[in-house]
């Protein structure tokens, strides 16, 4: 079996506090297979440190490469965070177009494949990860790398005019055809691709399903990322998920939970669903008293000025509702800006008779997935689910529901509070068998195997 070489702007480094599903699947991978897995190592230090910091962990060489404070500020903040971001989540209006914070982005993705590419080894597989690293195959082939190169898109791919009101697109779209497998989270980013490459640089489908563009045959594959459903499964029965389903037991006493769990970004269509939540009450008198929201969303890149106007925001909306209806023994939104380890969510997960997933947009969104992982066969919740997740392309039995649509969203809520057992197990079960088909196992195997079978191919 080849080495397989890894490159994501951040990677797992044993000890690291916040390792998910995604960074166990692809430190497995590594870990079978023997290989490299690079990114920023995090720092960001005064000066360009040319060098890549190298150690070993069983099977798998971590280098890492730090980043100066004006790559920080450019690559990073200012051209993945505040230009990429919101482009590939519809929100052209929050994007900001720096031509020195693109020149940064791209000096980076150069330098990064130079050093990577010290590092590779002929017969290598090469995956490379996200939004960060748009431009990393293309300075690998310029290096001279002749091999396969894999990418996946953990994002969203908008509709073809979204990405070209990006300035560089052009730059970013040859960037993208070095890769050979191109693997997105659903049918839509797919489409949205494929689209996007015939209707802007005239690429040809061809009957295999790749297309040719910019010079290039590449493939362009949907495979939907999942997690690990046995562990949050387990996760869900464990001391520290009971302890903590207790805790929040009885507070809430005999009401009925309704959660929502996010990194607090505007993409997740918070405020919205604070103001469904209200409307739910406007409307129902007598859920007044019966039913709690817990939001929990903790800040996350609170330099970003978007991300301030959010926070008060969602301040100002819980303040609304809980004014307009708290009692002295209930308040309706319990709005919690911190992270909880996986095993209290876990545990609040199966206690919620709903689960809120209403994204704007999302790539997949594991929430979703975890909720459902996390309940109690006999007696599971309802998961609320935006159709703008990817993972309602393949979810159909959840109530779907439109984010922008308050009062939708409100009624969704209140069919899902009544629903009747037999109902909710029929639908769980469905919603279930889909994590499973699609977990994160699957995901990496298909990914890889495909990427695999073009690099035959390319022999
Ligand atoms: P995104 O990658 O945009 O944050 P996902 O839903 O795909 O969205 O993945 C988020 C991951 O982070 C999930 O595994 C989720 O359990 C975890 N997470 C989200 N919010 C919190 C939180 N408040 N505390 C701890 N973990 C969280």
């Amino acid at each position: 079996m080849s080495r397989l070489i890894v490159a994501s702007n951040r990677t797992a480094t044993p000890g690291e506090e916040r390792a998910g599903g995604l960074a166990v699947a692809l430190g497995e991978a590594l870990a079978e297979r023997g290989g490299v897995w690079f990114g920023w190592s995090g720092e960001i230090v005064p000066r360009e440190t040319r060098g890549i910091r190298l150690f070993v962990e069983g099977n798998t060489d971590f280098a890492l490469a730090d980043l100066t404070a004006a790559e920080h500020q450019g690559y990073y903040l200012d051209y993945a965070n505040r230009a990429l971001w919101p482009v590939f989540h519809y929100r052209v209006d929050l994007a900001v177009f720096d031509d020195e914070a693109f020149e940064s982005y791209a000096a980076v993705n150069r330098r990064f494949g130079r050093l990577l590419y010290q590092l590779m080894r002929p017969e290598d597989i090469v995956w490379v990860h996200d939004f960060h690293f748009l431009l990393l195959g293309d300075e690998l082939r310029d290096n001279g790398w002749r091999g396969a190169i894999g990418f996946f898109l953990h994002v969203p791919f908008p509709a073809p005019e979204v990405f070209a009101a990006l300035p560089h697109h052009h730059r970013l779209a040859r960037g993208m055809a070095a890769f050979d497998l191109l693997g997105f989270q659903t049918a839509r980013d797919v489409g949205n691709f494929i689209r996007y490459m015939v209707e802007e640089h005239g690429a040809e489908r061809l009957e295999d399903g790749r297309i040719r563009v910019f010079h290039r045959v590449i493939r362009a594959q949907a495979f939907p990322i999942g997690i690990d459903p046995d562990e949050v499964a387990r996760m869900a029965e464990s001391e520290e998920a009971r302890a903590a389903a207790n805790r929040l037991g009885r507070m809430i006493e005999n009401r009925a939970l309704v959660i929502g769990v996010d990194r607090m970004d505007y993409s997740k269509g918070l405020p919205q669903r604070l103001q469904a939540f209200g409307r739910l009450l406007d409307d129902n008198e007598n859920l007044r008293g019966r039913v709690n929201l817990v939001q929990i969303a903790p800040p996350s890149r609170e330099s970003v000025e978007a991300y301030m106007d959010l926070r008060e925001e969602l301040d100002r909306l819980a303040g609304r509702v809980n004014g307009d209806y708290s009692d002295l023994d209930w308040t309706p939104i319990r709005y919690l800006a911190r992270s909880y380890s996986r095993e209290v969510l876990a545990g609040l997960f199966r206690l919620a008779r709903v689960g809120l997933v209403t994204p704007l947009h999302d790539g997949m969104n594991l929430v979703a997935k975890e909720y459902v992982a996390a309940q109690d066969p006999e007696d599971p919740g309802v998961l609320v689910l935006s159709e703008f997740a990817g993972a309602a392309e393949r979810m159909e039995t959840a109530l779907l529901v439109n984010p922008h649509d308050v009062g939708g969203m409100a009624d969704a809520i209140r069919r899902a509070l009544e629903m009747p057992r037999e109902e909710r197990v029929e639908r769980w079960k469905a919603l279930m068998d889909e994590v499973r088909d699609h977990d994160i196992a699957v995901w990496r195997q298909s990914f890889l195997s495909t990427l695999e079978g073009l690099a035959g191919e390319r022999g």
